[in-house]
């Protein structure tokens, strides 16, 4: 059973948690109606790590899953993790087939199980996009995405809506928006412009094309002459389009009309040039090699277009409280079935004598992890002793060692602090820093101090690994042995669990939690995490100046001993010890040096072609596209 709190205490708890918020709730009046049965995109990726265990690799083919039938996951190999929630396909791809949530259309809120607790009613399948981590919106990204949608076409339709957000895979941290059930759009972060950059989905833009935004939108909204055949994926010269706004910027995403059907797209050109070669084009002589060239240039990629339903938003968003109460008995089920976890597997037999640990690094997760633990626990006739563990790197936050120690005082939980101390800047004057290829500072600033715990004597130590994590994580059994801490045998009560499940359980039990999380991290770890994205690396340094001049330095020497220009540092890339197809392909559109480059030139035949695999087109160039694309972000 979940712990029972008396209710006050449970209420002042709730109270404290409600301080901290989720996210905005400011109102917007938008009519309200909705279709019913529309299920969000779901995709599948390619799996690519990239390296980099942690993160989601770079987004690959794009398949439209529907959640039952024959599909991908029904024809692979059959392989199942262990879960029974994740399977591998033919092609090596990993798929969670647990990869939905709920809608309830009545109360305009997300739902973990079938039903709502709030009305009664069964809510509508969302297939949201692989590994399907979705969350809640925190205060940082409520406004990253309201300045985003803002910079690009002047409103905002999602203000004051509660917004889910589903990490996707790419280059780097990119998410979908997800309002209503619907994916409104996406925000990555560019690597070329080191910026978000906001795209509408075609379910976006047409909540952007309807009223009360139209107008407010009109500037950036292309419309297409009747077009002939399917527009998805299609460059649309400047002859086959009626109007093309002189404010567009090349490179902006611009919302597209054409007949019935609405999406959204990429101008290829400014509405300045748009309007120059409108006007040339019909005077100029035909033999003008420069007119001719002109006209033949794609005035607008389109992204997608659809004549789907209008998602109409609701004039009242609920709050955080409002989905806690509408998921309240699917929330109880899990925690009660992590506790029992959790106690079955302390007392098997061979268990019985080990000390028990969690290891607690102040993140979300393991967070849940310990207030699990310490309800499974403490319930009556099943008193242990129990310690949460923190292993200090010394490169942690400074947020997260004040989180751990007052997290754990405020609710009487005994700490084991292990702090590697100077052990990273030691071994950084020794070797080159740690790479998401070669990431030497686990075992130098955590497995030795893990291994120092109980120096090899048996113990249990409750961990709050996730499988939606990332793909790699994708078949953590229930438990198992840790090969790099002699005597720890792991369990991991929370390893189905989506983020928005962590978040409602935090919500529920009134939790404190890292503030890092309203600051615009999504996961906690050193503030120097080669593993991190850069985006978070460019937000560490703007709330933590000091310690990005001190790595910036040590980098900046590194990148002067290697022969890089300071770009290299710059655009992220010491990340890597050996650069991935994808950032070859970076450098490649910045014109980077990098280590190890080939000289092109001299290469020929096979090596030539083993040169340019996976660096995207035959040249090895970045596509046109992409490269008119971050011109007009730059
Ligand atoms: S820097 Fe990253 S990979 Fe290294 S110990 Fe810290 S969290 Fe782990
Ligand atoms: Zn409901």
């Amino acid at each position: 059973m979940v712990q029972k709190h008396s209710g006050s205490e449970q209420d002042s708890k709730r109270d404290r948690a409600s301080r901290r918020t989720f996210g905005s709730t400011v109102s917007a009046d938008v009519p309200v109606r909705l279709k019913k049965e529309k299920e969000s995109s779901g995709k599948g990726y390619h799996v690519g790590t990239d390296g980099d265990p942690e993160r989601p690799g770079i987004v690959g083919n794009i398949r439209k899953k529907a959640s039952s039938g024959s599909d991908e996951r029904n024809a692979g190999t059959g392989t199942d993790a262990r879960s029974g929630k994740t399977v591998t396909g033919r092609s090596g791809r990993v798929f969670y087939t647990d990869d939905s949530v709920f809608w309830c259309d009545s109360c305009h809120l997300p739902l973990i199980g079938e039903k709502c607790c709030l009305c009664g009613r069964p809510g509508r399948v969302v297939t949201l996009s692989q590994p399907a981590d979705v969350r809640f919106a925190m205060d940082y990204d409520v406004r990253l995405v309201d300045r985003l949608v803002r910079e690009a076409f002047g409103c905002n339709p999602l203000e004051g809506k509660l917004l889910l957000l589903n990490k996707i895979p790419g280059e780097d941290q990119a998410m979908e928006i997800l309002v209503e059930g619907d994916v409104f759009g996406t925000i990555r972060f560019d690597l070329v412009g080191l910026r978000y950059v906001f795209e509408p989905s075609a379910a976006g833009a047409k909540i952007l094309l309807a009223e009360p935004f139209a107008e407010i939108c009109r500037p950036h909204t292309v419309v297409l002459k009747k077009a002939e055949g399917h527009l998805n994926g299609k460059n649309v010269r400047h002859d086959q389009i009626g109007s093309f706004p002189e404010e567009i910027r090349a490179g902006e995403p611009v919302l597209i009309i054409s007949g019935n059907l609405t999406g959204y797209g990429i101008a290829s050109v400014s509405g300045q040039e748009f309007r120059m070669i409108a006007e040339n084009s019909g005077n100029a002589p035909r033999s003008s090699l420069d007119i001719t060239l002109q006209e033949r240039q794609p005035a607008v990629r389109v992204k997608a277009v659809s004549s789907d339903p209008l998602t109409v938003l609701p004039a009242d968003s609920p709050g955080i409280d409002d989905v806690v109460k509408a998921n309240i008995d699917h929330i109880r089920n899990l925690g009660k079935t992590a506790i029992n976890t959790i106690r079955g597997f302390v007392n098997l037999e061979a268990n019985r004598a080990k000390p028990v640990y969690v290891s607690f690094s102040g993140g979300k997760d393991s967070l849940v992890a310990l207030d699990l633990t310490k309800s499974a626990l403490s319930g009556k006739g099943q008193e242990r002793a129990f310690s949460a563990v923190f292993l200090n790197t010394g490169i942690d936050f400074p947020e997260t060692v004040s989180f751990v120690r007052s997290f754990c005082a405020g609710n009487g939980i005994n700490l084991i602090e292990k702090k590697a101390g100077d052990a990273f800047w030691t071994e950084l004057s020794r070797l080159d820093h740690p790479t998401k290829d070669e990431r030497w500072c686990c075992k130098v600033c955590k497995l030795n101090s893990a291994d120092d715990v109980e120096r090899g004597n048996e113990h249990i130590s409750v961990d709050g690994k996730r499988r939606h994590e990332s793909f790699v994580r994708a078949t953590i059994p229930a438990s198992d042995r840790n090969p790099k801490v002699r005597g720890q045998m792991n369990i991991f009560p929370i390893r189905d669990w989506r983020a928005i499940e962590v978040w409602l359980y935090i919500r529920w039990r009134g939790l404190d939690y890292n503030p890092l999380y309203d600051r615009g991290f999504e996961r906690i770890g050193c503030w120097m995490c080669p593993a991190a994205f850069q985006a978070e690396y460019v937000r560490m340094s703007e709330i933590h100046p000091e310690l990005a001049a001190r790595w910036e330095s040590y980098l900046a020497e590194w990148a002067r001993r290697n022969g890089l220009k300071k770009e290299y540092t710059a655009h992220g890339l010491w990340r890597w010890k050996e650069l991935p197809p994808k950032m070859v392909r970076l450098c490649e559109e910045l014109d980077l040096r990098y280590p190890g480059a080939p000289d092109r030139k001299k290469a020929k035949g096979p090596e030539k072609k083993e040169m340019y695999r996976g660096t995207g087109n035959k040249q090895g160039r970045p596509t046109k596209n992409r490269v008119r694309e971050n011109k007009g972000r730059r």
